[in-house]
């Protein structure tokens, strides 16, 4: 029986896509091609869980799968509205990153020992995607090795000067170590690649595969699975919350959102949250030109752009480049240019002729999108719904929930099991964090001011990098940009 309460959660029509079948990312596709899996049922039926968990990306998964190591004999759902792994989990650039460029936001926070331990923590994330794999036998094609922060065009350089800066002051070592010249030329050849840092140990991962493959480890875990089943909203009742899919329904003690961009325009975060894409685009397979024309040597990494753009060589020596932030969405309203913009990948193949100057006459060939789901200070926070406190969620993971996801995986199972213990105190930590950032505008403000703001930043950009004159008024509107997206992605060099 289906009972509405006054408290509800309302979560949107799930219509994501144009019509015809949704387009995959490669990452994904190639997921699905290896092993598409157990089939997951479609939720018909009331059923009944300890926990039930909304959205079967990294969030979910991760989560699903340390509260089955914790304690085996819990019930746990997995409700996801398409299949596993079909959100950002799936269609990221793979970069196992770390809190680093936060050092001196964190520090200011929380002070030098707690932003340390956060960092710390951050940096645990790569060795434990890693044990993961080899314990349940994921095959998520983890790379360990140097990835760089570099500057392109001159207004780029020294980016990173101001961490290095408070570094020094705070007495403290960070992984980045300045790039001499000739290294540089050795790295990149004729690419405008003008100065940059390089950090050792960096983990990328094919994020098709780890999400996939979390999918099958909670599967094994005993953790129920279901696809294709939207939820339509999450009911608090007295004795427990009710989440109603359009056929189905959980009954559950506790819940655990973590349907990432689709869930912000919920009030709880609304403000604090903005969805913003994050683009791709890749060529074929092009290995002897790689070695041909040295792109072997160039390790993954990223730009200083505010629209920062990452890339680099994927195992099946396809070159791949992102962009963050060509979006943004109305309202939090994920329309289909958050799967596949070809606007955007337009955009970014004038990126990619002055990334790779070797490569003049490959094709771009596929392309994607992705929601992201930025927050104020960059970071995600975990915490308890305002009116439900059985209803947990993880959200705000912006450009990095790659290892982020891996942390909060253990900060919420401490949150459902009521421990309280180093996630959970990782957790505290992360709250002070957010509740010390401010919000953004509310709409419809934000939506047209964020179109302004980041037309301007484009046309500023792209001035720089065709070596134009800005024009004074797309400068000023560029200052505007919330944070950077440079300190986020700092850590996120990757190799799919
Ligand atoms: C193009 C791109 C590149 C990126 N690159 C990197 C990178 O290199 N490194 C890095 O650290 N991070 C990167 N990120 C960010 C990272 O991918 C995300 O932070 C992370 O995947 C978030 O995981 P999640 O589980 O919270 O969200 P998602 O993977 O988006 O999962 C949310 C799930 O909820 C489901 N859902 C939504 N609504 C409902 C509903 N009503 N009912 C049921 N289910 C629902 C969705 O279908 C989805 O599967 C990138 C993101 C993008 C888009």
């Amino acid at each position: 029986m289906r009972i509405r309460s006054a408290e509800s959660i309302r979560m949107r029509p799930w219509s994501v896509t144009a019509p015809g079948p949704r387009p995959r990312p490669l990452w994904l596709q190639q997921a699905l091609d290896r092993d598409p899996g157990t089939a997951a049922p479609t939720l018909d039926a009331v059923v009944s869980a300890d926990v039930c968990i909304v959205g079967g990306g990294f969030t979910g998964l991760w989560t699903a799968v340390r509260l089955l190591e914790a304690d085996p004999s819990l019930s746990v759902v997995v409700v996801e509205a398409d299949i596993c792994g079909s959100g950002a989990s799936g269609r990221n650039s793979g970069g196992v990153g770390h809190y680093w460029t936060k050092l001196g936001m964190l520090a200011r926070v929380l002070g030098r020992e707690d932003a340390l331990r956060l960092i710390e923590s951050s940096v645990r994330a790569a060795p434990q995607v890693i044990e993961l794999c080899d314990r349940y036998g994921v095959d998520a094609q983890p790379r360990v090795g140097r990835s760089v922060w570099a500057a392109t065009t001159r207004s780029q350089v020294d980016s990173w000067a101001s961490i290095l800066r408070t570094a020094d002051a705070l007495g403290v070592r960070t992984p980045y170590r300045p790039l001499q010249d000739e290294e540089l030329r050795e790295m990149y050849g004729p690419a405008p690649y003008l100065a940059g840092v390089v950090q050792d140990g960096q983990t990328g991962v094919q994020p098709g595969y780890l999400v996939r493959g979390l999918r099958r480890v909670a599967l094994d875990l005993g953790a129920r699975i279901f696809e294709q089943s939207p939820v339509v909203s999450i009911d608090s009742m007295s004795d427990q919350v009710a989440v109603l899919t359009e056929r189905g329904q959980v009954n559950a003690d506790q819940v655990v959102l973590g349907a990432n961009a689709w869930m912000a325009h919920l009030p709880d975060f609304r403000r604090h949250v903005m969805v913003l894409s994050s683009d791709c685009v890749a060529t074929d397979p092009i290995p002897e030109l790689v070695v041909e024309r040295g792109l072997d040597r160039r390790p993954p990494g990223i730009n200083s752009r505010l629209m920062v753009n990452y890339g680099g060589v994927s195992r099946d020596k396809r070159i791949y480049l992102g962009r963050a932030g060509g979006t943004v969405a109305r309202d939090a309203r994920i329309t289909p240019e958050f799967d596949r913009s070809t606007r955007n990948a337009r955009q970014m193949e004038a990126d990619f002729r002055y990334l790779y100057p070797q490569l003049p006459e490959v094709r771009l060939t596929t392309w994607w999108s992705g929601a992201v789901d930025r927050s104020v200070s960059g970071l995600p926070w975990f915490g308890r719904m305002r009116h439900d406190p059985r209803i947990h969620f993880g959200i705000g993971f912006t450009g990095h929930g790659v290892a982020a996801t891996v942390t909060g995986g253990d900060i919420l199972a401490s949150h459902v099991l009521g421990r309280d213990d180093e996630w959970a105190d990782l957790g505290r930590l992360l709250a002070r964090v957010h509740e010390s950032s401010s919000t953004f505008p509310p709409e419809p403000a934000r939506y047209l001011g964020g179109r302004v703001v980041q037309g301007a930043l484009y046309r500023k950009e792209t001035a720089e990098r065709d070596g134009r004159r800005v024009r004074r008024v797309d400068a000023a509107l560029a200052r505007l940009a919330p944070g950077t997206f440079v300190e986020l992605r700092a850590g996120s060099g990757s190799t799919p």
